[in-house]
């Protein structure tokens, strides 16, 4: 398979110089030459098959031959090592539940398969993979978890101090072995330039191999579309034929974009929703057709703090950047945070159904969605479980948590962490342990 850049065509790559490189060149967002339907024969026999079989039949086309089928399989086996259970609310709404990994946020499976790709890369090459990540709070813990004892790799996780949950910060600084944890005296922006910056510094690459372990890496947004596969399987089995609406709570829109992908590869889904906080961008291009991203606002569904969502470009492309095309298949709303507060409680007390803010704002993109076509199955993305997001949820509930066993692991581990304060720190840091 053959990956070219979105910025300018003619910059290609082959899938391991992608996932290596993160972002092309020219800056641009690295997006697959093909998106080939998966054969009849697959779709027959799709209830029977496994999770693994599923994953390698999705992901094939995008390797190609940079991975051996056998290894592929592995590490396919690897990455899908939890459940994905679609939970049915009501006749027609059901929870996709994407937080049963280690990290309990659907990040774990992007975060584990281009751990896993990254480590067979580098057994030919006996120079150590360092992975350079700024979070905000879920993508470090993700891919500290999934690169966590891989061979030949490193991850140095830059985190803004005082900026992320309690919960999470263990999840960055406790792992230990070969992932680092570095507290920055600033904001997010600030950790995110910082790795930018290291990135161009010559005197960082005579030492280091550096790598980016960013959502837009081809390696952990393509993944993503299996568990689409999974909740259709899953609704198959219990005898499903409707109208499958996806509702997808979306930042960055990488996750969405998946689904989306899923259905190029013949995943019948009638339509999709992306559900934004006041972070709206994309609900406010769908009505104006004017593209024009916001500095990023803060709600209680920090993981969608995203002004300008990188992956939008791509959603764009699968859509041959048609807006009329878009538009009927594709529908994005944004909600605050009453609203989302009021849908916890709506879950909560409807259903008996503890969500996440994220997924809470899943479900209202899904209802006002279904106000107008009430005939269809609706399925929104629980994409983080409630423990990481404790506070608001305990607080708008009046319930307290129980803490599960992912969490109740690391609660008594030491935190381990480096802090620094600007960028020349953070080099002699590099530097010195090289
Ligand atoms: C990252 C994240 C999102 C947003 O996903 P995108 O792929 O960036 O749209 C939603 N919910 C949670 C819990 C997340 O961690």
């Amino acid at each position: 398979m053959t990956y070219y850049s979105l910025t300018d065509n003619t910059n290609t790559a082959t899938f391991s110089e992608a996932v290596i490189r993160g972002l092309a060149p020219d800056r641009g967002l690295y997006y697959p030459g093909s998106i080939e339907r998966l054969p009849d024969t697959f779709f027959k026999d799709l209830a029977q098959k496994s999770h693994v079989e599923i994953g390698v039949s999705v992901m094939k086309q995008f390797v190609g031959d940079a991975i051996p089928m056998d290894r592929l399989e592995e590490i396919v086996a690897d990455t899908l090592c939890f459940d994905f259970p679609v939970v049915s609310l009501d006749n027609n709404i059901a929870s996709l539940e994407l937080f049963h990994g280690p990290t309990m946020a659907f990040k774990d499976v992007g975060g584990r398969f281009m751990a896993r790709c990254i480590g067979y890369f580098n057994e030919q090459n006996p120079k150590k993979v360092t992975v350079l990540v700024a979070t905000s709070g879920d993508t470090g813990g993700a891919v500290a978890s999934g690169f966590l004892g891989i061979e030949g790799t490193e991850v140095v996780i830059l985190y803004p101090k005082g900026k992320v949950s309690a919960i999470q910060e263990l999840q960055l600084t406790t792992n230990g072995n070969n992932i680092k944890a570095v507290e920055i005296d600033g904001v997010f922006d600030d950790c995110q330039e910082m790795v930018k910056t290291a990135f161009l510094d010559d005197d960082l690459k005579k030492v280091y191999n550096l790598t980016s372990a960013n959502s837009i890496n081809v390696a952990r947004w393509l993944p993503q579309s299996v568990y689409f596969f999974f909740a259709y399987q899953q609704l198959l089995k219990n005898g499903f034929n409707g109208d499958l609406v996806f509702a997808v709570p979306s930042g960055n829109f990488g996750n969405i974009c998946a689904g989306i992908v899923a259905k190029k590869l013949g995943l019948p889904v009638h339509h999709f929703v992306a559900s934004t906080n006041i972070n709206d961008t994309v609900p406010r291009y769908l009505q104006t057709k004017d593209y024009q991203p916001l500095p990023s606002k803060q709600t209680i569904s920090n993981a969608m703090d995203v002004g300008n969502p990188s992956n939008f470009i791509r959603i764009q492309n699968l859509f041959d950047n048609n807006f009329d095309a878009l538009k009927q298949q594709f529908s994005s709303y944004a909600f605050t945070d009453d609203q989302t507060r009021a849908a916890l409680k709506k879950l909560h007390d409807s259903y008996n159904y503890i969500a996440d803010p994220h997924g809470a704002v899943g479900y209202l993109g899904l209802q006002h969605y279904m106000k107008e076509k009430p005939n269809t199955y609706g399925v929104f993305l629980e994409t983080a479980h409630p423990i990481k997001f404790r506070d608001s949820v305990e607080e708008t509930l009046g319930i307290t948590l129980e803490i599960p066993s992912q969490i109740q692991h690391i609660l008594d581990k030491t935190s381990e962490k480096t802090s620094l304060k600007n960028y020349a720190d953070f080099k002699d840091y590099l530097i010195q342990r090289a």
